[in-house]
């Protein structure tokens, strides 16, 4: 019986996890994976004490600092259920179906990529259709590629194949890019990179592996194609909480709700931190800041528990 098991590797996780083992609360951390949104990113500039450093080498970081403390970590297992026991702990299952106990949990999982759900997004994955460029852009060497979303993933995936793809296209299906300027201006002085706007991703086709992706271009009213041998998603994510279901409380967009007091959930002795939450900024500093204060929660939360066993004997 663990005293916190906390699930995800991220920012929020890591940080979480440095704390609970520094409060000496003997902590299981599992993880899909150690990269998250952050190693998905190809350059932070806003993260302080790194004035520039590549998502995966920050998140290379985190981990080493938490590896310092006694902590148990499983990466490469994902969390598929949590359910609470009659006598307060609760079980973790994983899809491994390995299962695990704890006085309590911190849910710290993040978000997924959203998908574009058209045909050809599924059939392609991993042959040609990725979300996930800091992870696959060294296998588009010398391929022409298109990247939806012209938001700041979208624009920053662009600049990062440019250094891989003669010909890279951003489609996306706004009037406006969102990207913030300064990333705008760095692709504009890229001549590789050609942004198409008001366009809506119809298709994505090909015969073993991608060979072009189906636009409707909205202003003209007209179906375009584009031959392409790569297709990267960059349109958003959504919130990872498909395995707490039924313990938590959602708002409209999915997000679990959190007390922004004491970090708890509905579920007593459940607590969860970071992207995966309905607190409004996400940001790798406020992900970390929000994975301290719910392991600080966690520590008082079990201290009480531990009060009232002994009142109780
Ligand atoms: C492309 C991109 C660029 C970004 N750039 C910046 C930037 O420049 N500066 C900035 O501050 N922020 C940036 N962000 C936002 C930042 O990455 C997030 O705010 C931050 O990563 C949130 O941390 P988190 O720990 O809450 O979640 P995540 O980073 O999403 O980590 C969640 C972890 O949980 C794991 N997980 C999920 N489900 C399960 C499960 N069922 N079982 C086990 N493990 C699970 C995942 O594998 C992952 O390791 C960027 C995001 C993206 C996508």
């Amino acid at each position: 019986m663990y005293d916190l098991i906390i699930i995800g590797g991220g920012p929020a996780g890591i940080a979480a996890g440095i704390y609970a083992t520094r409060k000496k609360l003997n902590t299981l951390l599992i993880s899909r994976d150690f990269i998250g949104q952050v190693g998905k990113a190809f350059l932070i500039e806003n993260y302080p004490g790194f004035e520039e450093i590549r998502g995966v080498a920050l998140m290379e970081r985190f981990k080493k600092h938490l590896e310092k403390f006694a902590i148990d970590i499983n990466e490469g297992e994902e969390v598929s259920k949590i359910s609470k026991r009659k006598d307060g702990t609760f079980e973790v299952t994983t899809s491994q179906k390995d299962r695990y106990f704890a006085r309590a949990i911190i849910v710290a999982s993040g978000r997924d990529p959203r998908p574009l759900e058209i045909p050809g997004e599924k059939e392609f994955l991993g042959r040609g259709v990725s979300y996930c460029t800091t992870c696959d852009a060294p296998l588009f060497q010398d391929k022409d590629v298109v990247v939806i979303g012209g938001g700041n993933s979208g624009f920053g995936a662009a600049l990062e194949l440019s250094k891989y793809c003669p010909k890279i296209y951003i489609l996306h299906r706004g009037s406006k890019p969102r990207a913030d300027e300064i990333v705008q201006e760095r692709v504009k002085k890229t001549k590789k990179i050609k942004v198409l706007l008001n366009t809506d991703i119809k298709e994505i086709k090909g015969k073993n592996f991608v060979e072009s992706i189906v636009y409707q271009d909205l202003k003209i009213k007209k179906q375009k194609t584009i031959i392409v041998q790569g297709v990267f998603v960059q349109i958003g994510s959504i919130p990872a909480t498909g395995f707490v279901r039924g313990l938590v409380d959602f708002n409209e967009k999915d997000e679990i709700k959190i007390d922004s007091k004491t970090f708890s959930i509905k579920t007593p002795g459940l607590f969860a931190a970071g992207d995966v939450t309905d607190v409004p900024i996400k940001q790798i500093v406020v992900a970390a800041g929000e994975g301290v204060k719910a392991a600080l929660s966690v520590y008082e939360y079990l201290q009480n528990v531990k009060i009232k066993n002994q009142n109780a004997k």
